[in-house]
């Protein structure tokens, strides 16, 4: 039934991949309202046909086995999309990793930042850090530059914002339809989800063979997905256990790094500077991954836990909500900010744009952006 389901997922990669993924997001954000995905037609004995618009409902009425649903569900979790509303267009999600792999960077994603900054250099790019941007400005109809948190102000022939825009950041971004992204179905009132870390530092040995990425789905999903959307914690939250291996990560080969990631409701709802609360939920997640690892919590050397607050200072995004990849359907809810902005100059790029969050689409932003500065507004992907 999965290897069905995937060849459906595959159909629906095919029709949404160039307009979702590879082009700027269309004036028409119509032309992706429709759901690529193709669900199985059910007909019943004088009752309407019963087809699968969400991704729980594919689970349900075409994987129909609980295991089954349960990972359908945690791919879209572990995105921060809520299964009972996201449209099962998200089947592209899996469909992407079992298609083209799920990758590791060597030495963990700071790595890849640092690759990224080296290249950078050498392209005689300028960096400048610690520079807090309080508005984009505007001249003449045109973005001109930005204004600093000191006051000063730094003149540009064009501006690519890579952070959620959040209002006042932008000139008249508040008259721009579909200009600030975050806001799902399901999510609405809280923020997108977060996620809850915790980096453990164990003594022994990862035994040979040990598996990468173990996800611990818990029995009841329904009530967790109600506590995460809902604003709260879960009891029993979806763990994943990440055990690389990695020898960047250790000390020496008598030692381990695993982390744990779980999606949370953002900063806000819960106050995940409750450190009691913090703690209580850490020990919950030790004790799911203890499930996968056997003997895990005695092992445990140093732990450092790093919350949706953490995330927001990092990043700027609000509550320390995670952007979700952009989806087709559900009449274009799902799609984030286009690339190309109301104001001649200024571009949006990274996870709170079109197609949305994770390093490989926030990248896919860049390229776009890229190609919209470079060649212009006609610009419509490489081909
Ligand atoms: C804990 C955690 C785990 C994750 N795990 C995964 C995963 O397993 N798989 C996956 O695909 N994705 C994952 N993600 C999501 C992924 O990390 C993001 O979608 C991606 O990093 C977004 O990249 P970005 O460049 O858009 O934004 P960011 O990486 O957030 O960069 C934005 C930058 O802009 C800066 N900034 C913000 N506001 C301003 C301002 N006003 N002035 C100046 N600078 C500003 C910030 O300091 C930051 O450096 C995870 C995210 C978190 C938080």
């Amino acid at each position: 039934r999965w290897g069905e389901f995937m060849d459906r997922a595959g159909t629906a990669w095919d029709r949404s991949r160039r307009p979702l993924l590879e082009e700027p997001l269309r004036d028409d954000r119509q032309a992706l309202g429709r759901d690529p995905y193709p669900a199985v037609r059910r007909r019943r004995l004088l009752r309407p046909a019963r087809q699968a618009g969400t991704v729980a409902e594919v689970g349900r009425l075409e994987l129909t086995d609980p295991r089954l649903a349960a990972l359908l569900d945690g791919y879209a979790l572990s995105y921060g999309l809520d299964p009972r509303h996201a449209p099962a267009a998200a089947a592209l999600l899996p469909y992407m990793e079992e298609t083209f792999g799920s990758w590791y960077v060597a030495g963990g994603m700071r790595a890849l930042a640092d690759a990224v900054h080296e290249r950078c250099l050498a392209r005689r790019v300028t960096f400048v850090f610690g520079a807090e941007v309080v508005r984009v400005a505007e001249k003449d109809g045109r973005a001109a530059g930005v204004e600093l948190a000191d006051g000063t102000g730094v003149e540009a022939d064009h501006v690519v914002l890579g952070a959620q825009p959040r209002p006042g950041l932008l000139p008249g971004q508040e008259r721009w339809p579909g200009a600030v992204s975050g806001d799902l179905p399901g999510v609405r009132h809280h923020g997108a989800p977060g996620r809850f870390l915790v980096l453990l530092s164990l003594r022994g040995a990862r035994e040979p063979g040990a598996v990468h990425r173990t996800v611990v789905h818990p029995a009841d999903g329904a009530s967790e997905q109600e506590a995460v959307f809902g604003g709260r914690t879960a009891e029993r939250p979806t763990v994943t256990v990440l055990r690389p291996d990695d020898p960047a990560t250790r000390p020496d080969e008598e030692h381990e790094a695993v982390t744990l990631m779980a999606t949370v409701a953002p900063h806000g709802p819960v106050d995940w500077t409750d450190t009691a609360l913090c703690q209580r939920f850490t020990d919950t997640m030790i004790g799911r991954a203890a499930e996968a690892v056997p003997g895990l919590r005695e092992r445990i050397l140093r732990s450092e836990v790093r919350t949706p607050v953490d995330t927001e200072a990092d990043t700027g995004a609000e509550g320390g909500s995670v952007p979700a990849p952009a989806l087709a359907g559900a009449g274009g809810a799902y799609l984030h900010a286009g690339n190309r902005t109301p104001l001649p100059g200024l571009y949006l790029a990274g996870g709170w744009s079109h197609p949305g969050g994770g390093p490989a689409h926030a990248g896919m932003s860049g390229a776009l952006v890229a190609g919209l500065v470079v060649e212009g507004d006609g610009f419509r992907g490489s081909q």
